[in-house]
């Protein structure tokens, strides 16, 4: 991995964080630009990175983790957009044709999600694991996985804030969710605004005792345990507004274990859960560190 200093941009539906720096512990400068209209958007953060280099000389590379869908197949006419969103204005907006216009250099783009995984492998809490996945709760449910050392595309990119989960068995009555396209997502159950919308209040107000949680846990620990089945991955991450809820942690490690029903009898659930499933080691700067790790390998 270079020490080059690189161009971060973690571009988010209601905001774009961007920075300057080289790895953990030394980012630079940082801005954070509202997402409004892609011009005006891509206008402020291109005059954030001309001043970042009148202060700190140029960079070698710009890693670029998006919210989606994006098209990241190579050679395609529009890799490098945002594809169907249904956010206003961004459908089909060209994310990095104006950036990499404005400063040539090699670019690094994959999903918020994905770039997090690799933030984390590289420096977070899946240092080691070659396998990995991570998955943040907020505003939306994203996840990205990285297998075998490398982060998983295929025909577009994973969508796991859309994995089916079943209904959970204390609500047969559960209220339809927030997503308009399944009556039962990940996302739609359980994302910040879909318990909000289910329980009535903000989902940072509910006492930890409170039955919501239980709810939450056992939705979230089915669609983990589809991603166990699948991806078998060495460590889980889970990150983002909604898990600034720690108590959580052990409710998910019992019901993933309860939901597995001792089919997997490895060391890492049976010994070791709480190391297994786990918060980001790089806390809230996973996303734009994800970034700089995709801008610094693009660099190499
Ligand atoms: P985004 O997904 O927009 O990048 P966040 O990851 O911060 O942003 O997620 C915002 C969502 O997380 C909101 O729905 C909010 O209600 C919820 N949230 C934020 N903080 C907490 C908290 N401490 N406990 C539970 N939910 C929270
Ligand atoms: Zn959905």
């Amino acid at each position: 991995m270079s020490k080059a200093l690189i161009a971060a941009i973690e571009a988010g539906g209601t905001k774009f964080n961007c920075s300057v720096g080289t790895g953990p512990g030394d980012l630079r400068s940082s801005a954070r630009i509202p997402t409004t209209t892609p011009a005006e958007t891509l206008r402020g953060v291109v005059a954030f990175f001309e001043q970042a280099v009148q202060e700190h000389g140029p960079f070698a590379a710009m890693g670029v983790g998006s919210f989606g869908p994006i098209d990241l197949r190579a050679g395609s006419s529009t890799y490098g957009f945002i594809t169907t969103t249904p956010k206003p204005g961004w459908t089909n907006a060209d994310l990095l044709g104006p950036l990499r216009e404005r400063f040539g250099v090699p670019m690094g783009f994959d999903t918020d999600v994905n770039a997090a995984a690799l933030g984390e492998h590289l420096w977070g809490a899946g240092q080691g694991m070659d396998s990995l996945v991570y998955i943040t709760i907020g505003t939306g449910i994203g996840g990205g996985a990285l297998v075998d050392g490398k982060l998983v595309h295929g025909m577009l990119h994973p969508e796991m804030g859309h994995l089916l989960v079943p209904l959970p068995a204390t609500n047969a009555q559960h209220p339809l969710g927030t997503c308009p396209f399944h009556e039962n997502c990940l996302e739609g159950y359980i994302c910040g605004p879909a318990i909000e919308k289910r329980w009535g209040a903000p989902a940072g107000t509910f006492a930890e005792d409170h039955e919501c949680w239980d709810e939450f846990a056992s939705i979230l620990a089915s669609g983990l345990v589809n991603l166990i089945t699948v991806l078998s991955p060495q460590r889980i991450i889970l990150g983002g507004g909604v898990m600034h809820q720690a108590h959580l942690f052990p409710k998910i490690h019992r019901e993933v274990l309860r939901q597995l029903n001792g089919y997997l009898q490895t060391d890492e659930l049976l010994r070791h859960v709480a190391e297994y499933i786990v918060p980001p080691g790089l806390g809230d700067e996973a996303g734009i560190l994800g970034a700089l790790a995709l801008g610094a390998l693009a660099a190499k």
